[in-house]
């Protein structure tokens, strides 16, 4: 079984020479059919003209996007350029240690489609990032409970084959990959493990990353706020209507006021944008309603 490694970089010039000689030293040692695919996102350093010289072993291959697109879609180009086989896509700034590739085919090997890589601690990240993954986690708790998602997990994963083909039949552009990967509902493990520091360069994120995330989780698995907004639209109908019961005091005027902006927020809130639009975002969900077990392209 054909196994390859994913990696977006993004202006990394500074570490992707390190991080691919470790990874080579480990893919020797491997005893599977391994190759490595570089995802260029739109750098504006020398990270291309690099992997391209990786890309003259012919165990490599390097991929240009036009322009930076992001890690998402990054990851995404990458995912669709793979033909079958497994993946395990980790970052190139030596924060996801190669070291750790024969353990999780390992565990692959075992039978687990999906295998999660989970930090042990978030000590070498900041506070602000620290609390902000707190918030996340805590969030999606809240708003997604039709799959678990697992703490500490960012996009360091084996995704095997069934996982794989599932996911390039979705074309599932707006989701988020960690969260699809558990939506998927496939026998996964969890291993744990030390995040180190970043070895090189500077990292892409911000806190207004986290919060892009946290919105585009939210929208693409959850129509609960939606929801939540009819049932607030109904309340205050409600409301509106026992005050102009009971209040005498009230003039005409007011009462119609009153009146009229109740039953447009019942209205627009209730029907227009808690329902249809709920509605309407499950009929464009690319995802299926359920998965087989076994994935038949
Ligand atoms: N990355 C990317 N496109 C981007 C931002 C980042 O491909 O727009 C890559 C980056 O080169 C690295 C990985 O995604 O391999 C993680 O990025 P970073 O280290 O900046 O994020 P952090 O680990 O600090 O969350
Ligand atoms: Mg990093």
């Amino acid at each position: 079984m054909k196994l390859t490694i994913l990696v977006p970089c993004f202006n990394e010039q500074c570490v992707i020479t390190e991080f691919h000689s470790r990874l080579m030293a480990i893919i020797e040692r491997l005893n599977t059919n391994t190759e490595v695919l570089y995802i260029n996102d739109g750098s504006q350093d020398q990270t291309g003209a690099i992997i391209d010289q990786f890309a003259q072993d012919p165990r490599v291959t390097s991929l240009h996007l036009s322009r930076n697109f992001g890690k998402e879609a990054a990851m995404r180009a990458g995912i669709n350029a793979v033909q079958g086989g497994a993946v395990i896509i980790m970052d190139c700034d030596l924060q996801d240690p190669p070291e750790l590739i024969p353990l999780m085919v390992q565990e692959w090997r075992k039978g687990h489609e999906i295998v999660n890589m989970q930090r042990r601690s978030r000590r070498c990240d900041s506070w602000a990032k620290r609390m902000a993954a707190q918030l996340y986690y805590v969030t999606m708790d809240q708003l997604i409970d039709d799959f678990e998602v697992p703490r500490q997990v960012s996009d360091f994963r084996l995704i095997g084959p069934n996982a794989l083909a599932a996911i390039r039949a979705m074309d599932d552009n707006a989701g988020v990959l960690k969260l699809l990967v558990s939506w998927l509902g496939y026998p996964s493990t969890e291993v744990n493990y030390d995040r180190k520091p970043r070895q090189a360069g500077r990292t892409k994120w911000s806190p207004l990353s986290l919060l892009d995330l946290c919105v585009d989780s939210i929208l693409a698995f959850s129509t609960r706020p939606l929801r939540m907004y009819s049932y607030l639209s109904v309340t205050s109908f409600l409301l509106g209507s026992l005050w102009i019961a009971v209040d005498a005091t009230l003039s005409q005027l007011t009462q119609l006021h009153l009146l009229a902006q109740s039953l447009l927020l019942l209205c627009l809130g209730t029907a227009v944008v808690g329902e249809y639009v709920g509605r309407v975002l499950t009929v464009v969900n690319p995802r299926p309603n359920a998965l087989h077990k076994r994935h038949q392209p």
